[in-house]
C-alpha cells in the first residue's frame, strides 16, 4: 500500500473517541467493552476499511475490531465510523505482532486477513500475517470454535500460506484460487484491494483454516 503522510494523523489517533487506547487494558474483557456476549471478529490490516465496515453493518449481532498499523490509513476508516457511529465496531492502530497482549485466550470467534503484505524475500518470511509465528498467536486468541480467513491476488503468499497452515496442523477448508467463480462466491464481501486486483484481472485466492485442537 502506498503510504503518505497525513499531517495530523498519528495525534488524531490519540484523543479520537472510536480509537481504543492503549488496547492491552480491553485484553480478557472485551464482552464488557462491546456491552454485550457477541462473537468478537477482528481484521488484521484492515486498510481503510471498506470489508469490515460493511460487515459491521450487515451483522448488527457481531462485534467487530479493526487493527491497523498505519494512522493514515486507519484515518479513512475513521471519517467512515464518525459518520456511521456503529456501535459493533472499534478501531485501533496498533502491530498485529503483539496480538496475543490484546486479547486473551479463545477471546475472538474469527480473524480476517485481507491481502496481507507479501514480503516476497525469503529472509522477511516470518513478517508475513500467515507465517508460523503469527499462526501461533492466532491459535491462543481464537476460541476452540473459531477461524482464520485469509484473502490474496498473490499465488506464492497463498502456497506459502497454505503450506504454513498445514505444517503447523492447522485443517483448511474454502480453499479455492478463483473465489469470485467459486461457490463462496456469494455473499463474499470485498476489499479495497480485492476490487483493485480483480477489476486488474487477477483471481483471488481463499483460504479457511481452524487451528490444532491442542493449543501451545
Ligand atoms: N485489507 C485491506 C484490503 O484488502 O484492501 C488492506 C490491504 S494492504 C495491502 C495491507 C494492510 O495491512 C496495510 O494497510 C498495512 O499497513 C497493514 N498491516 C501490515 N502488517 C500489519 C501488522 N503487523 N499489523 C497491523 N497492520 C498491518
Amino acid at each position: 500500500m502506498r503510504l503518505r503522510n497525513i499531517p495530523g494523523a498519528r495525534e488524531e489517533m490519540l484523543v479520537n473517541p472510536y480509537i481504543v487506547q492503549n488496547p492491552e487494558r480491553l485484553r480478557g474483557t472485551w464482552s464488557a467493552e462491546f456491552g454485550n456476549q457477541n462473537p468478537v471478529r477482528i481484521e488484521i490490516g484492515m486498510g481503510k476499511g471498506q470489508f469490515l465496515l460493511t460487515l459491521a453493518q450487515q451483522n448488527p449481532d457481531v462485534n467487530y475490531v479493526g487493527i491497523e498499523k498505519y494512522s493514515s490509513v486507519l484515518l479513512r476508516a475513521l471519517t467512515r465510523q464518525e459518520e456511521l457511529k456503529l456501535p459493533n465496531l472499534r478501531l485501533m492502530r496498533f502491530d498485529a505482532e503483539t496480538i496475543d497482549e490484546v486479547f486473551a485466550e479463545g477471546e475472538v470467534d474469527r480473524i480476517y486477513l485481507n491481502f496481507s503484505d507479501p514480503w516476497p524475500k525469503d529472509r522477511h518470511a516470518k513478517r508475513r500475517l500467515t507465517s508460523d509465528r503469527f499462526l501461533a498467536r492466532y491459535a491462543r486468541i481464537l476460541a476452540p470454535s473459531g477461524s482464520v480467513e485469509f484473502k490474496t491476488d498473490n499465488v506464492d503468499l497463498f502456497d506459502f500460506s497454505l503450506a504454513e497452515a498445514e505444517a503447523c496442523g492447522w485443517t483448511l477448508s474454502h480453499v479455492t484460487r478463483d473465489l469470485h467463480n467459486s461457490e463462496d462466491a456469494a455473499g463474499n464481501v470485498t476489499t479495497e484491494y480485492e476490487d483493485r486486483f480483480s477489476a486488474a484481472g487477477n483471481p483471488i485466492c481463499r483460504m479457511v483454516c481452524t487451528p490444532p485442537a491442542q493449543r501451545v
